[in-house]
């Protein structure tokens, strides 16, 4: 006994016993991660330029490491990804903000939303024609009024009312929308010739739908965020909304599980609640973001005809960013993992 214990006093005295019990982690050491997405649809390497394919990997670093970059500081997971969202709401390459498609009357109707995993705290924007920076209406949303969602010119009187920039509908206008506003006019009217417009708004046209623009964060004082921005769907019509202003459907964050930003075909990602579907088998089923991701784009979405992709952080800082289509604009970046950016699918990489 008396030997035991001499022997434990002298493993204390070199440190062996006492070092299992492990620090606790300093700020820098905690995990940090963000992902953003840019879109999915049919991007494939024989429908893009190689100048064009520059651009678009330029943009999703920018964004990356705006949102990056405030983690690093310390900052939270709501700021970096607003901070990212807003990075591609000015780029003319994405479907939201500044390049949002056209609908069926020949204007803009943007919506938006961000959710918080620490409180579950959410605001959405939808319809809205004027505000330069929908993510940010619905941050306002979130913080300064007692709703989570707004629409149309509800919404465009309350981000007026907070101060937030206004723009005339025109600011969103852009060439080459425009010219995907004309494509889809033409087919839906040789339908509409036939009768079949039914048929048309049924059937879906992925290529006219890329680009909506998500974000999903860890910060390092534990907090997820999630945010999604978009333009919709081209030629939409009759005061159509998406699953991007859906909280449960395009965007979700829980602190206990995970946080999804969505892209696809946004009626799906509605009727499936993918995002929240997505955190609550992570939550409920002790599943990786990696199996609930893919099982739900894959085994729930897919087989149901929905098309799409999401980007998923994890309470760990782990991320998957799981798609059905040929590609999904996309980069990450972690203090674990360096900064990667893709657009193909895996057979392109
Ligand atoms: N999900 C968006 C919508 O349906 C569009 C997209 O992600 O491309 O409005």
């Amino acid at each position: 006994m008396r030997m035991k214990r001499l022997m434990l006093a002298t493993m204390v005295a070199v440190g062996l016993v006492g070092c299992t019990e492990e620090a606790p982690k300093t700020h820098a050491e905690r995990p940090i991660a963000i992902a953003i997405h840019g879109g999915a649809g049919t991007i494939t390497r024989e429908n893009m330029s190689p100048e064009r394919e520059v651009l678009f990997r330029q943009a999703l670093t920018y964004a990356t490491e705006a949102g990056y970059a405030v983690l690093e500081d310390g900052g939270s997971s709501v700021d970096a990804v607003q901070a990212a969202i807003q990075m591609m709401e000015e780029s003319p390459l994405f479907n939201a903000g500044r390049g949002a498609v056209y609908t069926y009357e020949g204007r803009h109707e943007l919506d938006a939303s961000i959710m918080l995993g620490a409180t579950g705290e959410a605001g959405a924007v939808a319809g809205v024609g004027n505000i330069r920076s929908p993510i940010a209406a619905a941050r306002a949303v979130m913080e300064q009024s007692r709703h989570v969602m707004l629409s149309g010119s509800g919404a465009e009187e309350f981000a007026r009312y907070v101060g937030l920039e206004q723009v005339s509908n025109t600011y969103f206008n852009t060439t080459e929308r425009y010219e995907q506003l004309q494509q889809a006019l033409e087919r839906l009217r040789a339908r509409e010739a036939t009768g079949d417009q039914i048929a048309f708004e049924q059937s879906w046209e992925p290529a006219f739908n890329m680009g909506t623009v998500g974000a999903v964060a860890l910060d390092s004082h534990g907090n997820l965020a999630a945010g999604t921005s978009t333009g919709g769907m081209t030629a939409k019509r009759w005061g159509r909304i998406g699953d991007a202003p859906v909280i449960g459907a395009g965007t979700w964050a829980d602190n206990e599980s995970c946080a999804v930003s969505a892209t696809g075909h946004g009626e799906y990602f509605i009727r499936f609640h993918v995002a929240a579907d997505i955190c609550s088998r992570v939550k409920y089923q002790g599943k990786s973001i990696a199996e609930a991701g893919n099982e739900v784009i894959h085994n729930v979405l897919l087989p149901a005809g929905g098309t799409g992709g999401v980007i998923i952080v994890d309470n760990k800082g782990n991320i998957s960013m799981p798609f059905n289509t040929e590609g999904m604009y996309r980069a990450s970046k972690s203090n674990s993992t360096e900064l990667s950016v893709g657009i193909y699918g895996p057979e392109q990489q």
